[in-house]
């Protein structure tokens, strides 16, 4: 049976037969499961219909991910890393497709499409570095006669639950790294954004990975708990909200699961009194609206230090008035910023900055009343600005994920980091300053895992861990770079000496 959605009002149309899942290197079709809607938000139409899967389904695949593992353990490193160089390729040349899919599914605009894409590419060439990212230590003689090495072993089975925000760049933050390491995977994107893994999974069967090393699976919580509590999974990666990020760990961890779990985000920007204006404003703009404000590591928050709200807000309401909203999934004539993902969650955005006006707040920018005559039922919502927000506002420390970017006001660099530092989340910040000292003081004292100094968006490249801290992560190793490697295998050490003839005896025999 299919779930009618509550986001339109009006009878969708459907898409027979829904999207398939990939197990044991096979692409299946579940046809008597429930399913979800997915929609292009441009539109407000369904585009597909995604299966939810259950336990049965998930059995399948972890047992196939299972069988797979120990000839892929097997395979030596540098063949592992082949494979990728092969499916990194095969990206670049199907790179319109996936960024198509991407914006169909998520509604943001090609370019940022694009840039998410290129972001997962990365991954992809960190991965095909794994024979470097294996390699152990070695010391000889640790004992006389005895030498001491390190060795990296993959884990198994390990599991990666992915977000609605970045449908291609997230999943890729995890199955390359994973994989190359010697591990097999299954994974269950976001049942809102299912279209463009089965595009990057295809490629990766295209680019020669055996049977039943990555599997697929969809769905929601009954699928979810189905890997949570699986016995032969090994570990579980996670990005989404911080409550399920906080569920996936307790439950994954209490399984005797590894879990890294990325959560939610409010991430403070902070503008010192003598901060390029112009600069400033085109970096605060990308941060605070950039995918329509649903990025982890938007800038939702601006601090402006004494002078900087005189100097900077002006520009910046210009700057929010002049974006162009609009459906994505067109070719020519893209807009600066499309629509949300659904139409309950624009209508939460703006419930938010309406409490927020209750609560004392001023609306100076205002993108709640957009009308887009070409795509009438598309989830659109315009640049908003929030201003004279104060600490005890419900929009001051509530993740928004909207395209509305708060103004608080701060005297001084101290009073601007004791701003942040409330937060309970601790993702991203960033300082836009020319004072050398301003920048150091608030490196050092802000409290999160990623920061800028004249960037507004910090958010780390493959060869770098992604260092949430607080309510946005979970867990010890994070992902990306070499605690992503060290996530993803465990570590053996082995001493060994060797008895009988010494060397010069054997050769005289
Ligand atoms: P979400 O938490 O609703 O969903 C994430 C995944 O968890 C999906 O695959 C979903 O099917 C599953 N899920 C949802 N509810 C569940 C439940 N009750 N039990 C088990 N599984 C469940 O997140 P979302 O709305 O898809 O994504 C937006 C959130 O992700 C934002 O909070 C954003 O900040 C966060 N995010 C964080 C990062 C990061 O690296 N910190 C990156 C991207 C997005």
């Amino acid at each position: 049976m299919s779930k009618t959605s509550p986001a339109v009002s009006s009878p969708v149309t459907r898409h027979p037969p829904p999207i398939r899942v990939f197990v044991g290197g096979e692409w299946q079709e579940l046809p008597k499961r429930e399913t979800g809607p997915v929609f292009n938000p441009s539109r407000g139409e369904v585009i597909a219909e995604v299966p939810m899967c259950t336990k049965e389904d998930v059995d399948l695949a972890v047992e196939s991910a299972a069988a797979a593992f120990p000839a892929w353990r097997d395979t030596p490193p540098v063949e592992r890393a082949r494979i990728f160089f092969r499916y990194r390729q095969l990206i670049e040349e199907n790179f319109d497709r996936i960024c198509a899919s991407v914006t169909r599914e998520h509604g943001k605009t090609l370019a940022e499409a694009r840039g998410s894409v290129y972001r997962g590419i990365e991954n992809v060439e960190f991965a095909c570095g794994v024979p470097t990212l294996l390699k152990g230590e070695t010391l000889e003689n640790l004992a006389r006669g005895v030498d001491c090495e390190t060795m990296l072993q993959p884990l198994g089975v390990c599991v990666g639950i992915t977000p609605f925000n970045f449908p291609a760049m997230v999943p890729m933050w995890m199955f390359p790294l994973a994989i190359a390491c010697g591990n097999t995977f299954v994974l269950k994107p976001s049942e809102k954004v299912p279209l463009s893994v089965v595009l990057i999974v295809e490629l990766l069967e295209k680019a020669g990975l055996p049977e039943g090393v990555i599997n697929v699976v969809h769905g929601g919580r009954e699928c979810v708990d189905a890997l949570l509590t699986h016995p032969k999974v090994r570990a579980i990666s996670f990005v989404g909200s911080s409550p399920v990020a906080k569920y996936i760990y307790e439950t994954g961890t209490r399984n005797g699961k590894r879990v890294q779990a990325n959560g939610g985000a409010k991430n403070y920007v902070v503008v010192m009194p003598d901060a390029d204006v112009e600069r400033t404003v085109e970096a605060l703009s990308v941060a605070a609206f950039g995918c329509a404000g649903e990025r982890c590591m938007a800038g939702s928050t601006a601090i402006a230090v004494g002078k900087a709200t005189e100097r900077v807000l002006p520009t910046l309401v210009e700057a929010a008035r002049a974006i162009k909203v609009g459906p994505t999934d067109v070719a020519k004539s893209q807009p600066d910023m499309g629509p949300v993902i659904t139409a309950q969650h624009r209508d939460r955005v703006i419930g938010l900055v309406e409490t927020s006006e209750k609560e004392g707040a001023k609306v100076i920018a205002d993108g709640r009343g957009v009308k887009i005559p070409d795509a009438p039922k598309g989830f659109f919502m315009g640049a908003t600005i929030v201003d004279q927000v104060q600490d005890g506002m419900t929009i001051a420390r509530e993740e928004v994920f909207g395209p509305v970017l708060n103004v608080m006001r701060a005297d001084d660099v101290d009073q601007a980091i004791a701003i942040a530092n409330k937060s309970a989340y601790g993702n991203g910040a960033a300082i836009f300053t020319n004072s050398g000292k301003a920048a150091r003081e608030f490196k050092n004292r802000v409290k999160a895992g990623m920061v800028g100094i004249n960037i507004g968006v910090p958010a780390t490249m493959a060869m770098f861990p992604f260092t949430g801290w607080d309510e946005s992560f979970y867990g010890d190793l994070h992902i990306q770079g070499r605690e992503g490697a060290q996530f993803y295998t465990q570590q053996k050490v082995v001493s060994a000496r060797w008895f009988g003839d010494d060397i010069a005896d054997v050769w005289k025999k």
